[in-house]
């Protein structure tokens, strides 16, 4: 097989149980091709860090297996560690020390040449506070000289877990411009994972959505929505869901695929109009009390999937 049809990252059975019997992770697969930005997402407890711990080899699966590149996690766990690097979710840099010296530092632990600091310091907009002490970096300053680093021993796989938490609304739009950015610039290939809907839907070409350890759903952004049709109608309803949920279906109004939370009822419209769903609820006794339409988003193919709602987007 030639070098370019090896899969960046190939997850084959992998699944994980804790001490305990906790089963973290079950029976995941997938491919991420070179230059794919892949996400895993879910909320917490899905199992995310758990795959991003195996297959950073920090982790050891309970059966199953990956591949980074074409190297084994567990049968290779330094060659497949060579080439991908990984953000954890707690810091990794010394507080102590210069962005420049943990970079400096990095690079000779791994053998590289240092001489790229400088570029990658400025691609990932951390040039200019080189010199200072990591303790006085803002949390936004810090994430990006983690990935900095991360990047120094030129990975062909990044692993961002949760590369967004705990950040402002505005520098977590920053730093997904920056990863973004990196992308385009490298062509490299980045696995990340998020609660986040609306991160996966800007930065990932694919996006697994993960619940209780397993993948539900696997596809682009716009397929997964795509499954919803083009518009949702939102019917907050005064009266019992289940006479409603017999109306509309009734009618083919999607019933089945009604997502219900509280009194609101969501549909897909497909061929029908508001005026429809109004109607059937009308001469079922049943008063709308608000009505809305809106476009799909994937909190909506979570929900569908899961029954469970993700947090939303901060
Ligand atoms: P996520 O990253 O999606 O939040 P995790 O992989 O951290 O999910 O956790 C998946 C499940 O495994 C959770 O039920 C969590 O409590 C459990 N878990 C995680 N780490 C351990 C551990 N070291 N020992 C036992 N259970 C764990």
């Amino acid at each position: 097989m030639a070098a370019h049809d090896v899969p960046a990252v190939a997850v084959r059975r992998l699944t994980k149980t804790y001490p305990g019997g906790v089963e973290a992770v079950k029976d995941l697969d997938f491919d991420v091709a070179p230059g794919e930005v892949f996400g895993l997402l879910g909320p917490n407890g899905a199992g995310k860090s758990t795959t991003i711990g195996m297959l950073t080899t920090t982790i050891a699966p309970t059966s199953g297996g990956a591949a980074l590149a074409g190297y084994d996690v567990v049968r290779r766990p330094l060659q497949a560690r060579a080439v991908s690097s990984v953000v954890f979710q707690e810091p990794v840099v010394d507080r102590g020390l210069s962005g420049r010296a943990n970079l400096e530092l990095h690079a000779r632990l791994w053998g590289v040449d240092g001489a790229a600091i400088g570029e990658l310091a400025g691609a990932l907009g951390v040039e200019e506070i080189l010199d200072r002490p990591v303790g006085g970096y803002s949390g936004g300053q810090r994430r990006r000289l983690e990935i900095a680093r991360a990047l120094v021993s030129r990975p062909r796989v990044l692993f961002l877990d949760e590369p967004t938490v705990g950040l402002d609304p505005r520098i977590r739009l920053e730093l997904l411009d920056v990863i973004a950015g990196l992308r385009a610039r490298d062509g490299m290939t980045i696995v990340l994972t998020t609660h986040y809907l609306e991160e996966a839907e800007r930065l990932c070409d694919r996006v697994a959505i993960v619940h209780a350890g397993e993948i539900v759903a696997l596809d682009t952004p716009a397929a997964l929505l795509a499954g919803l049709g083009g518009e949702l109608l939102e019917l907050r309803i005064d009266g019992e869901v289940p006479v409603a949920l017999a109306a509309l279906g009734a009618r083919g109004l999607a019933a089945g695929e009604a997502l219900v939370v509280g009194s609101t009822v969501t549909i897909p419209l497909r061929d029908a109009t508001a005026g429809d769903a109004i109607a059937a609820l009308d001469r079922a006794g049943l008063t709308v009390v608000a009505v809305n339409s809106r476009r799909p988003a994937l909190d909506d193919v979570y929900l569908r999937l899961t029954g469970a709602g993700l947090p939303a987007a901060a």
